[in-house]
């Protein structure tokens, strides 16, 4: 290292990287780069944001990995990405690191992008409110009180909500009353059956499972609604 010095500022203090001192070669050569803005898609109505094509739940650390993939490292090697976020009112201010060494010099660097949010609406939540539904589950009893009817309602809303981050059609479209119980009109077939399932271990008969065939998809499958009736 005796006797080199920076050709661009004269530095003669090292490291030198491909000849340069380390700010100059930091200076010239750009080693993180991160779009200035990104757009994230964002559903009004159930508050989830779509990542990489998936709607997700809003969290931290699904979105520093979404804005880590968005980063490109060049010529560090062994580079270790690390994100920080920062809410700005309604966008997020967010810092990506890279860690990582040229010939042998450790280096990081930062790079800013902000996250805008894009007002819309997701598939499922466009899907439940032109009164869309996979299902129904019946519940009628035997000697109906209201007290019976609200108690089991709110556990099957209780149950939804748990289904809900990983099924986003797992809601309550409607609940129509009558005087030996209640439906309840349900997006999510998936849900409506884990749901009927488990009422079926407290109820006085076995579930009474039956469809109907309400159309066909543009790949002519058949779509069907699926009614659980329970009692109790
Ligand atoms: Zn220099
Ligand atoms: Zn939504």
């Amino acid at each position: 290292m005796k006797g080199m010095f920076c050709p661009n500022c004269g530095a003669t203090k090292g490291p030198f990287i491909k000849g340069l001192c380390k700010q100059c070669f930091l200076n010239q050569n750009n080693l993180l780069l991160v779009p200035e803005e990104i757009k994230v898609e964002h559903c009004k109505f159930c508050n989830k944001i779509r990542l990489g094509g998936r709607w997700v739940e809003q969290g931290d650390k699904p979105l520093k990995n979404f804005l880590a993939k968005k980063a490109k490292v060049k010529e560090l090697s062994g580079a270790k990405l690390s994100v920080s976020l920062e809410p700005l009112g309604e966008t997020t201010l967010a810092r990506v690191k890279a860690a990582g060494s040229i010939d042998g010099n450790k280096l990081s660097v930062e790079a800013k992008t902000l996250v805008v949010p894009s007002e819309t609406q997701c598939d499922p939540c466009m899907r439940l409110r032109s009164d869309y539904y996979e299902a129904k589950i019946q519940v009628r009893f035997d000697s109906p009180t209201e007290k019976g009817r609200q108690e089991l309602l709110e556990k099957i809303a209780k149950q939804l909500e748990s289904l809900k981050p990983r099924d986003s059609l797992a809601s309550i479209a409607q609940v129509v009353y009558n005087k030996k119980g209640f439906d309840v009109i349900i997006g999510s077939n998936r849900a409506a059956q884990k749901i009927a399932k488990k009422l079926s271990q407290t109820a006085l008969a076995p579930v009474k499972k039956s469809s109907s065939l309400v159309g066909r998809d543009k790949r002519g499958k058949e779509k069907k609604r699926f009614t659980y009736c329970l009692r109790f």
